[in-house]
């Protein structure tokens, strides 16, 4: 099996941790000059290993390999979310880059622009896997300061750039490595997760009509405030989901307005957004009839709620013989030391997984501390991630 250089791998994640370094992290949304700064640096290394990169009109860096036979094509993302860790997505991208050095020429890499969202939802993925309407291009803002996505890409030097797109036939398969996030594997003292699904996010706008009124002269009886009815709700899912989720279901009340809003004022509308995360379509499905059954009571009481589905996205399975690959190749580096695990997080995987055989690889984020500068992973599991995607990379190019 191939051996990764761990001295190189380290040195090339911390010299790209030093663009746009924030504290003991990055700061480097998508289309900054840190951005840009860290796209063109990753291409520098692809030429260096011997690949052609190129930077296309979405701002993806796709190291291409001109040799014939089969590829694998390993990948994440460069940019991250504000004052953010050093390892989201770099390293994965970083990972794609040794592992490409070590096997040679069937090996791909790409840098998926936007998997953080500052514009979008895996603009980059979507552009290259289904392809993405310039109508959105022109619609889109950036979910911060409101700037223009077209204004973004041409202050990169991006724009009239063509925008790359996934040739399916080329392919064995994607291959993406990231931190965990979470700390399900540090805590439990294990040093890779195989990732069996990416969960499906379900998110509702809830809206309370009540009466406004002066909060001195309204009597406690014959009020209709929204609050309230907004936190009761609140503290009925909280009571009832327990029953309803699995064991690995998440639900977030994210958001909650009152309006107006003020101390001296009984609310008459109210509005939150709740979402909930589940890797098993059933089970989301129960989650939104028990979220219906409760919205229903809270509906009779003296407010009127109504319940708007924002989105319904679906779970993604990876692929079986990928993650095969990826646990064999995990039991040889640590034999015992691996589990399988849904994702609670998205990732580019998903959208690869519509058009191609995709899997992904955890590594433990310590404390399961992440979208923060704190945010970190011990350098022997960073080295045994690598190695352990190379041997898979390699098992996997080696078959048939
Ligand atoms: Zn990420």
């Amino acid at each position: 099996m191939p051996t990764i250089d761990a001295t190189r791998l380290l040195k090339d994640l911390r010299e790209l941790a030093r663009i746009g370094a924030y504290k003991t992290g990055v700061h480097r949304p998508t289309y900054s000059a840190d951005d840009m700064t860290a796209r063109h640096w990753f291409a520098t290394r692809l030429t260096e290993a011997g690949l052609q990169p190129k930077i296309d009109g979405i701002g993806n860096v796709i190291g291409r390999s001109a040799a014939p036979g089969p590829k694998l094509l390993l990948g994440s993302h460069l940019e991250t979310q504000p004052h953010a860790g050093w390892l989201d997505g770099a390293l994965g991208v970083i990972y794609g880059l040794e592992v490409a050095r070590v096997l040679g020429q069937g090996i791909e890499v790409g840098a998926w622009a936007d998997e953080e969202g500052h514009f979008g939802n895996f603009l980059g993925s979507r552009s290259f896997v289904r392809g993405i309407d310039p109508a959105e291009i022109a619609r889109t803002v950036n979910r911060h300061d409101g700037g223009k996505l077209a204004d973004a890409l041409a202050q990169a030097g991006l724009a009239g750039r063509p925008r790359a797109r996934l040739d399916p036939a080329r392919y064995r398969g994607y291959l993406e490595a990231h931190i965990e996030q979470g700390d399900e594997l540090d805590t439990s003292g294990l040093r890779l997760g195989v990732v069996t699904s990416i969960v499906g996010i379900w998110q509702y706008a809830i809206r309370f009509e009540g009466v406004q009124n002066h909060a001195g002269t309204t009597r406690m009886a014959i009020r209709r405030d929204a609050g309230v009815a907004l936190v009761r709700l609140a503290g009925a899912i909280e009571a009832r989901f327990p029953q309803v989720g699995g064991p690995r279901s998440v639900w977030t009340t994210g958001r909650i307005l009152l309006e107006p809003g003020a101390p001296s004022i009984v609310p008459g509308a109210a509005e939150m957004l709740f979402q909930f995360r589940d890797a098993d379509p059933a089970r989301l499905a129960a989650m939104e009839q028990a979220l219906e059954a409760l919205v229903a009571e809270a509906n009779a009481g003296p407010c009127s709620v109504a319940l708007t589905n924002l989105s319904r996205s679906t779970p993604k399975l990876m692929d079986a013989a990928l993650q095969d690959a990826l646990e064999r190749a995990a039991e040889r580096n640590a034999p015992g030391m691996h589990i399988r695990m849904p994702s609670g997080a998205g990732h580019d995987a998903q959208i690869f997984a519509e058009a191609l055989p995709a899997a992904m690889l955890f590594v433990p984020s310590i404390g399961g501390i992440s979208h923060h500068y704190a945010e970190d992973t011990r350098d022997e599991d960073i080295v045994l991630g690598c190695q352990v995607l190379a041997d898979a990379a390699a098992e996997i190019l080696g078959g048939g």
